[in-house]
């Protein structure tokens, strides 16, 4: 039999640690748009990389947003965590530059890190890279577990 469980806040933020690759949910005027992105966890933040696009548009015009990983077993097994949050830029500016420089240090801890966040169609113009971080307001995690 397989047994739902609860995540804490430890586990669901060493989960998000270690996925690196999260879904990454906004919405505009009720429309939502999901898309998979790169992504580490900086204290209690999660930072990202990305290019100017529909999602940064979006976030921008709502940063109210919500990331999700999971993992699974070679069994029945799985991990999920939801992150709820709010989308701030750390612009290239000065004032930000501690906490860019941070985050940038922190993705640079996954090999190639940047080369996702590039991924766009070749007929799309090429803008400048932007840093964001998720300030988490919300987390909850459910993991599946084989019982007897
Ligand atoms: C493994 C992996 C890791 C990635 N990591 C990053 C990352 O760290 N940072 C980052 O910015 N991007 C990353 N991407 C790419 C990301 O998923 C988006 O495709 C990309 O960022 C463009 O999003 P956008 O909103 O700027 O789209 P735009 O270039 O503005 O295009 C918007 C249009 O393209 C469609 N579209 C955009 N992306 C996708 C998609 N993935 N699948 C289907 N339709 C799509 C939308 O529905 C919309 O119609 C990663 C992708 C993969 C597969």
């Amino acid at each position: 039999m397989t047994v739902i469980l609860e995540m804490d806040r430890t586990e669901c933020l060493a989960l998000l640690e270690s996925a690196q690759l999260g879904r990454l949910a906004c919405a505009r005027d009720g429309q939502p748009y999901v898309v998979p992105v790169s992504m580490a966890v900086m204290g209690e933040d999660i930072v990202g990389f990305s290019l100017e696009g529909q999602k940064v548009e979006w976030m921008r015009a709502n940063p109210k947003v919500c990331i999700q990983v999971d993992e699974f077993d070679k069994g029945r097994g799985w991990r999920s965590v939801v992150a709820y949050g709010r989308f701030e830029e750390l612009p290239d500016r000065i004032g930000w530059k501690v906490e860019r420089e941070k985050a940038r240090s922190v993705l640079a801890q996954s090999a190639e890190w940047w080369l996702p966040g590039g991924l766009k169609p070749v007929a799309k113009s090429r803008t400048s890279p932007l840093f964001f971080r998720i300030v988490i307001d919300e987390i909850t995690g459910r993991r599946a577990q084989q019982g007897d």
